[in-house]
Order: C-alpha cells, then sequence, then structure tokens
C-alpha cells in the first residue's frame, strides 16, 4: 500500500512540476466570430461575441499539454464595434500583463473585421519582447467545421514558443503566422481570410510546430515613443476614400469639424483629382495633418512622386493601408504636429 502511494505520489508530483514548466498564456477575449453562436449548423448567420472565453478553451482540452492557460474577458463584441476605449483597454492590461510577469505569453481572441487595427494599435504600443498573438475564426463555433478552435489551439501554440519572441504583435489564421503590421482581411467570408500583400506570411504553424520565414525591419517591433493609458484622449483621424468624379465635399466636413487629421485613401499611388487637391489645401491651411495612403491594397505611396508632397504640406503613408495609417497618425499627433516628424514614423513604424 505505502509503495502504491509513494508511485502516486510522484507521478503527481511529476505532472505538477510538468505544468508549472510549461509557457504562462493569458488570453484576453474581445468577441467576434470565434465566440459566435448560430441557430444552427448549416446555417452561416449568427451573432458574434455570444460565448464566454472559458467555453472556447474547453472546447480544445489538448492544449493544456501546450501551456498553462487563463482567459480573461475584455468585451464581448462583434469587432466591427472596436473602439478606441477597449484598444487603451488592451494595450494597458497587455502590458501590466508581462511588467508584471503574470504570463510568457499573450493571445487575444479577436473578431476580423478590424483585426488587423488592433494587431497595429497593440503593436505600436506593447513593449514587451513577449509574444502577443492575435487569432479569430471565419465560422462560428456552432457550424459545420468551425475553424475557431483549430485557431485558438494554433494561436496559444504559437504564444507559448519562444520563436515568437521579439516579433511584435502577430496574427495566427488559418496556419498563417503574420505581421501585425501587414497583415489585412483579404476574404469576406473564406477561411483562409488574411494575408500580408506586401511582404506574405513571417511563419507557419502546423501540427504544434511553429517556424519562421521572415521578419519585419520596421522598428514597430522594437520600441516606440507612443503609449496611452486609459484617460489618454486620442486625437481624432479619419479617412477619406477617392473614387473618380469625387467631390471634395466629405474633406470640407471634416475641416468644420476641426478633426486632427485626414487620411486620404487615394487612388494608386496615393492620388486624388482636383477637388481633392483644393480640398486638401483647405484642411492642410485648416492646421490638420493630411496623409495620402491608398485604396489599392498593395505597393507603397512615395513622398514626392506624383504630388508635391512639400508645396501641398502633405504626408504618405508609406505602405501602411488607410486604416493603418489612421491609427499610426492619431498616436503620432499625441507626440508632435510637425509634419517632417510625422513623416519620420510613417518610414520607421
Ligand atoms: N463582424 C464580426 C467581427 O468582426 C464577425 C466577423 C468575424 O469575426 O469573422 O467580429
Amino acid at each position: 500500500m505505502k509503495k502504491i502511494i509513494a508511485v502516486i505520489s510522484t507521478l503527481l508530483l511529476f505532472a505538477c512540476l510538468q505544468a508549472q514548466q510549461l509557457p504562462r498564456i493569458i488570453i484576453l477575449a474581445t468577441g467576434g466570430t470565434i465566440a459566435g453562436k448560430g441557430a444552427s449548423a448549416d446555417r452561416a448567420g449568427y451573432t458574434a461575441g455570444k460565448i464566454p472565453i472559458e467555453d472556447l478553451i474547453g472546447a480544445i482540452p489538448q492544449v493544456k499539454k501546450v501551456a498553462n492557460i487563463s482567459g480573461e474577458q475584455i468585451s464581448s463584441i462583434g469587432s466591427q464595434d472596436m473602439s478606441i476605449e477597449i484598444w487603451k483597454k488592451l494595450a494597458v492590461r497587455a502590458n501590466e500583463i508581462f511588467d508584471r510577469n503574470e504570463a510568457d505569453g499573450i493571445v487575444i481572441t479577436h473578431g476580423t473585421d478590424t483585426q488587423e487595427e488592433t494587431a497595429y494599435f497593440l503593436d505600436l504600443l506593447i513593449s514587451s519582447d513577449k509574444p502577443v498573438v492575435l487569432t479569430g475564426s471565419m465560422r462560428p463555433a456552432t457550424a459545420i467545421s468551425a475553424d475557431g478552435p483549430k485557431n485558438l489551439y494554433d494561436a496559444i501554440t504559437v504564444a507559448a514558443n519562444p520563436k515568437s519572441k521579439g516579433k511584435g504583435v502577430i496574427v495566427s489564421f488559418n496556419e498563417g503566422i503574420f505581421d501585425g503590421r501587414d497583415v489585412m482581411k483579404m476574404s469576406t467570408t473564406k477561411v483562409n481570410a488574411f494575408f500580408s500583400p506586401n511582404t506574405g506570411p513571417i511563419g507557419q504553424v502546423y501540427d504544434g510546430k511553429v517556424e519562421f520565414y521572415q521578419a519585419s525591419m520596421r522598428e514597430v517591433n522594437v520600441k516606440t515613443p507612443f503609449s496611452v493609458s486609459l484617460t489618454t484622449k486620442l486625437p481624432r483621424v479619419d479617412i477619406v476614400y477617392m473614387y473618380a468624379d469625387a467631390s471634395g465635399d466629405m474633406i470640407d466636413m471634416l475641416v468644420a469639424k476641426k478633426v486632427d487629421g485626414i487620411v486620404i485613401a487615394g487612388v494608386g499611388n496615393g492620388n486624388f483629382n482636383k477637388a481633392y487637391m483644393d480640398a486638401v489645401k483647405r484642411a492642410v491651411a485648416a492646421g490638420i495633418v493630411v496623409c495620402r495612403a491608398s485604396r489599392t491594397p498593395s505597393g507603397r505611396v512615395v513622398l514626392e512622386d506624383e504630388i508635391n508632397d512639400e508645396q501641398l504640406g502633405t504626408i504618405v503613408s508609406d505602405d501602411l493601408t488607410p486604416q493603418k495609417a489612421r491609427i499610426l497618425l492619431m498616436l503620432g499627433l499625441t507626440k508632435t504636429k510637425d509634419r517632417k516628424q510625422l513623416q519620420q514614423y510613417f518610414f520607421k513604424f
């Protein structure tokens, strides 16, 4: 009898020690389709953000062998309702987790619609080099062949892997690993929804194995001058879309609203027509910072190329999409209104 007790105790001790050695991962849940519930398995219609994080983790018991997991519900929304308030909560909590050494990595579950924006916002604000991995799903948990459990399992695997350190905020989706700065939602409904049109994926996760093939050269993965607290009021920056024969009315409306910055989702190399040109001049004269980006999903907007930015008083987004240029401009404007300094941010981060 004594022998049996001794063997059981040794086994329990061994199991405990093993569990202690596993990386500690905290999941910050925000909602999205990954937590979505549909009326039946064969219907695509569903409500996002209905399933609590405990149940999402419960659906992948295998993950207990990969990491020690705990979860926190930050919000329960579809990511079309993502807000600056929730972004600030995520950034503050993530930095707090790492400052207090509460975890070795963070996974954020998130709707796919604005996942790329949250990834870049956090990329600019999280100061630790420990892994931060966003994921989500295209099919709700109740659907046939739901992709959420697999994506969550993979994201935890990526966050728990030491190779993921120093990569900035990354997105793990459909077995691809993407840089938070470059990734973009590229399909409205398909499970391979994410891609980085300029750079491609930086790595892959398959069968519990993580491999990286390239890394971003941008300093966003190192350190930025930006920081936020829960009470920080971010400058207002809006995006205006350019299209054939557009009038400058939207830009004039934003000038009247006294916004702090405008990003133009221009055509091609950040171009716009004469009506926009005149309206942009009025915006710049009103002290608004105007950034030229492009509605074209790949390539960069080149400074002083087709448009004389020096003369017009504009800056360019480089290869950031309009929605990401807005984020960098919002944070940049918390530091300076100087056009040259802001432009440098776009070449650095
Ligand atoms: N629109 C919802 C969201 O972004 C559902 C899309 C999704 O998560 O895939 O949260």
